[in-house]
């Protein structure tokens, strides 16, 4: 363990930081972005452990086990916030089980308001079809902003490499409609990265990878995607849309 790893799970385990002023967080942000810009992702998550504690989290889509990985051999115990919209995949809540019976992490499982089906009551049946954007938005986006409540910094899956929108992805960024920390330690990983990490590790992964979805959202918006087509392509095929809102 380094000494980095040391002081990061003793931050982790007993020093509950108080919630910061927007304005401390966004000093921390500017600080630590240029000089994190360039370290590699277990030093990213180390830095975000040690100055927040516990209110510091990761978020993860269950495509992977990578970050809860990481993020769980830098602090044992660490919380994983899952965004349950109802709409997943059989193997996406598979994924999480196994992941919380297999790593050293407290799993959160967020859910929406309403349930699918109230939802179809409250704004016509399938919301995903008529208005997607306010689907996303009652079924990930806020539950995500309620959920980060508790916490002054949280840790996304996010690479720059997935879309042209996350280019510019900031290892460590200031996210102001939450007024949070958000923190990006794969930011600068290729795909190539994660199946190195992935074989190199024995990771957890979503068997719908190995079933021509690369990138995996809601059911209702996920289509496979043929070898060689763009991973995101079957994100919201046939739409305008590219994102749900919870990254941009
Ligand atoms: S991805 Fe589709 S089903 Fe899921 S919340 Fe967004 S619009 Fe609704």
């Amino acid at each position: 363990m380094t000494t980095a790893t040391t002081d990061a799970a003793r931050a982790f385990k007993g020093l509950t930081t108080a919630g910061r002023s927007d304005e401390e967080l966004q000093e921390l942000v500017r600080h630590a972005g240029a000089e994190l810009e360039l370290a590699p992702a277990e030093v990213i998550i180390e830095w975000a452990v040690a100055t927040f504690g516990e209110r510091f989290a990761i978020t993860s889509s269950m495509g992977d086990a990578v970050l809860s990985h990481l993020a769980s051999k830098v602090a044992p115990g660490i919380d994983v916030l899952f965004l349950d919209t109802g709409y997943h995949f059989a193997e996406t809540i598979g994924t999480r089980d196994a992941v919380e019976a297999t790593l050293p992490v407290r799993m959160l499982t967020i859910t929406p308001k309403q349930t699918v089906a109230e939802q179809d009551a409250a704004h016509g049946k399938d919301l995903y079809l008529t208005d997607p954007d306010l689907c996303c938005a009652l079924r990930k986006v806020q539950p995500l902003e309620s959920a980060l409540e508790p916490y002054d910094a949280w840790a996304t899956g996010l690479r720059r490499d997935e879309t042209p929108d996350r280019v510019m992805a900031p290892v460590i960024g200031w996210d102001e409609s939450k007024r949070k920390v958000k923190v990006s330690p794969l930011a600068r990983w290729t795909a190539e990265d994660v199946d190195r990490y992935i074989a190199e590790f024995n990771v957890l992964v979503n068997p719908l990878q190995y079933d021509g979805y690369p990138s995996i959202g809601c059911w209702p918006c996920t289509r496979r995607v043929a070898p060689g087509e763009d991973p995101r392509s079957g994100r919201w095929a046939g739409t305008a849309k590219t994102e749900c809102g919870i990254n941009f």
